[in-house]
């Protein structure tokens, strides 16, 4: 759905500009171009213009072609009103129009939101009730807590910026920071979360440990002694996704 369509269905307006008709729209994008109008006659009165066609009255002529897209769509735009508001969603969209927008209007759903990871987790637990299973549990909760946390201090655009952000770590541990555009990719995608509890056996005596990422697999591993808290948590995964998935034991 375009732009201008959605805004109909919220708002009940109807805005002149971003509107498009596969027909329409090339024969306007013509008529701004050319200085002769003749050519057009047949076109121009087919889609409800009654003035006299010269260039002196070309921005009419336009006027009237872009309103003539809007009076095609507008029938079916308030079917589709009538339809949703016998579910109360008009009242959502009208309370919640950003949010919503999405899920009518494509084009703007590449980027990647916490949602958009969290939803495609694939943890490998411990058993349900193990020692260990809580405190997965835990990191798991750390995890979705830190992305939340980015998404809520992070300006609309700050994505190209130094900071971290939700496509940043997407771009950690996947290697991509868009989403999937296919929906069969999409369908097959996970991140894999592992958890290694034994550092310290296979190596005594070390005092920190970073999350180790390998992107061509989408799986992380994390160092789950070295995360007792949500502060160790954080530091750990700023600094490995800061300085890159080189890191390992030190
Ligand atoms: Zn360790």
């Amino acid at each position: 759905m375009q732009e201008w369509c959605y805004e109909y269905l919220v708002t009940g307006n109807i805005k002149r500009d971003g509107v498009h008709d596969t027909e329409i729209s090339p024969l306007i994008k013509m008529i701004e171009d050319s200085s002769d109008l003749s050519n057009f006659t047949k076109e121009i009165l087919d889609c409800g213009y009654t003035g006299p066609i010269n260039t002196d009255h070309k921005e009419s002529i336009l006027r009237a072609l872009a309103l003539h897209i809007t009076t095609k769509c507008i029938p079916m735009l308030q079917q589709l009103r009538v339809g949703l508001e016998i579910y109360d969603l008009i009242k959502v969209m009208q309370k919640k129009p950003q949010e919503c927008h999405d899920l009518f209007v494509i084009g703007y759903d590449e980027k990647v939101d916490s949602h958009y990871i969290l939803s495609h987790l694939a943890p490998e637990m411990s058993p349900i009730g193990s020692i260990k299973q809580v405190k997965e549990s835990k990191i798991m909760e750390f995890f979705q807590d830190f992305l939340l946390e980015l998404e809520d201090t992070q300006p609309e655009d700050a994505a190209a910026g130094e900071n971290l952000s939700v496509p940043k770590i997407m771009q950690w541990m996947t290697g991509q920071a868009h989403r999937h555009l296919l929906v069969s990719e999409r369908e097959k995608f996970n991140i894999v979360f592992k958890f290694d509890h034994c550092c310290l056996q296979h190596m005594p005596n070390h005092t920190v440990c970073y999350p180790i990422v390998s992107a061509c697999t989408n799986t992380i591993t994390f160092p789950v002694v070295h995360m007792v808290d949500y502060e160790s948590f954080k530091t750990l995964m700023q600094t490995a996704v800061t300085y890159g998935a080189s890191f390992d034991r030190v």
